[in-house]
């Protein structure tokens, strides 16, 4: 592993609430340790807020909405634009500080700050593409409209893994149709989403347009999804929670997008190009030290491929150098937090005790912070937990088939379906995949490209609705009937 290069030594800061465009300090004074995945070591400190602090977040997010609905979208894509521009100008800095608190290689933090800031340019140009319609009807006498409105302040929960792109994702179509945003970002991460509502602040948003919040998660989301201010509820994170938080904002009628876990098969196709497939693959997998929810786990391979696939991606797993995120050779950092470390091991022993094979990584790096060997397993049981639940770090199961028919049924018997990933050359294969395989987003001869312009979102228990596309905009808009007739 490599130490930490002076010269790229950031300094972390303490984060606090942003209410109003203020950053203050829990009213209880209250704060949180923030720690360093690579060593172990307490970071900085976090606010952690009280219920003072979110009755005054509600109230700002209030005044908010009714503030930026009355912007003009050209206004909004404006102020959008420039913050973007702020943090493409801070991403260095910002990539330092995401790197400091989550632990990914610096270069993959950096490529996070700026598609974010792509991702806000295009939530701010597509907010000026908001239409409503003019209907006819059977009544010439009566105009019919489709009006477009945004549905009101918004409840944002964001996790870990991403903690600027999570937070863009949600707060781009938010802006853009005209709502107010209060985020709890997440409190093992809290700087980095900092310091990109602090570019929105500087880019002149209005006060309580943007707010945000850290502290107990389940108290903050019980009291936010409880208020009648909040009118929308967004969450990425693991299912259970998601189903929680879905079932809390259904029983108060609010709308919900829900982005959760996945457990994304890979199709490696009788006629597919191997080698574009391990390094397709093996990005995907490895980014983020496996703690993605795209991330591929499920190796479906054509036994006639099977060994030349296990070959080329063990090598792959094995040139891959670990260490701490700031060293600029790094290419696996270190898991988030001690959770991931541990929920490794559990998988790697129950996965050994149903008798499949290791044949790569399967262990703990290092005594100090949270690293884990990239990890291959061969013909993992069904019933292992590698196979059944999101693994959420660097391990994945390789399994051969013989048919199309029977991939594609492995494929879909999980209750995830959220992404795939498939490789094949035959044109009948790409339609039959694309017409069967039940996930959210599939991508066929290539890594995963989520983008602002594509619906980004799961089905079945990935969950539900979408964020990325004009689709993520209508989510936030209300269409309202108006019929007039002439008097
Ligand atoms: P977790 O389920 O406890 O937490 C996941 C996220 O949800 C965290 O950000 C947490 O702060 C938040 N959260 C938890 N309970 C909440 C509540 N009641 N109200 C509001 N927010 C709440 O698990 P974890 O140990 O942090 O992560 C483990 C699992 O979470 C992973 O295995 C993965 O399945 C899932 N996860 C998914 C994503 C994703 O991108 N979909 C991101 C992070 C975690």
């Amino acid at each position: 592993m490599t130490a930490t290069s002076p010269s790229q030594a950031t300094q972390y800061p303490d984060t606090r609430l942003l209410i109003d465009n203020q950053w203050q300090d829990a009213a209880d004074g209250r704060t949180l340790d923030v720690l360093n995945p690579a060593t172990g070591q307490a970071i900085g400190r976090v606010a952690h807020a009280a219920q003072a602090d979110l009755d005054k977040a509600l109230a700002a997010a209030q005044r908010g909405f009714e503030r930026w609905r009355a912007t003009s979208s050209v206004e909004r894509q404006k102020i959008m634009r420039q913050a973007a521009a702020l943090l493409r100008e801070r991403a260095d800095h910002i990539a330092a500080l995401m790197t400091m608190e989550q632990g990914k290689p610096l270069a993959e933090a950096r490529v996070e700050a700026l598609s974010c800031a792509n991702m806000i340019d295009w939530f701010a140009d597509e907010g000026r593409r908001v239409y409503g319609r003019i209907v006819p009807g059977a009544n010439l006498a009566s105009q019919q409209m489709v009006l477009k409105q945004p549905i009101g302040p918004v409840a944002a929960f964001t996790p870990w893994n991403f903690p600027l792109n999570q937070v863009t994702r949600k707060l781009g179509p938010a802006l853009a149709t005209g709502c107010s945003f209060l985020c709890k970002a997440p409190e093992e991460t809290p700087a980095s989403p900092a310091a990109l509502l602090q570019c929105f602040v500087d880019a002149g948003l209005p006060e309580g347009v943007v707010g945000l919040v850290y502290g107990d998660p389940a108290q903050i989301s019980d009291y936010l999804i409880a208020s009648p201010v909040i009118r929308f509820v967004t969450f990425t994170g693991s299912t259970p929670v998601g189903k929680q938080l879905a079932a809390k904002a259904g029983a108060q009628m609010k709308k919900v997008v829900m982005e959760l876990g996945g457990h994304a098969p890979v199709i490696v196709a009788e006629d597919a190009d191997v080698a574009l497939a391990v390094k397709a693959v093996a990005m995907a997998k490895f980014r983020n030290a496996g703690q993605v929810c795209i991330a591929p786990t499920r190796f479906l391979v054509h036994e006639s491929l099977a060994r030349d696939f296990q070959d080329a991606f063990v090598a792959h797993c094995e040139s891959l150098k670990l260490g701490n995120g700031l060293a600029e050779d790094t290419k696996l950092g270190p898991l988030a937090n001690a959770r991931r470390v541990q929920a490794m091991e559990r998988i790697v022993a129950d996965v050994q005790a149903k008798g499949g094979e290791v044949v790569t990584g399967g262990r703990r790096v290092g005594e100090a912070g949270n690293f884990f060997a990239p990890t291959l397993v061969l013909q993992p049981a069904m019933d292992s937990l590698l196979f059944n639940e999101e693994p959420f770090g660097p391990i994945a199961g390789l399994r051969t088939f013989t048919s199309l028919d029977e991939a594609i049924a492995e494929a879909n018997r999980l209750d995830y379906g959220l992404a795939a990933y498939a490789f094949t050359r035959s044109f009948k294969n790409v339609h039959t995949l694309a017409e069967q395989v039940q996930v959210g987003m599939l991508w066929i001869n290539q890594p995963a490209t989520p983008s602002a312009e594509l619906p980004f979102g799961g089905v079945k228990d990935s969950g539900l609705g979408t964020e990325g596309g004009h689709e993520a905009l209508e989510e936030h808009l209300i269409s309202k009937a108006v019929a007039v007739t002439g008097i």
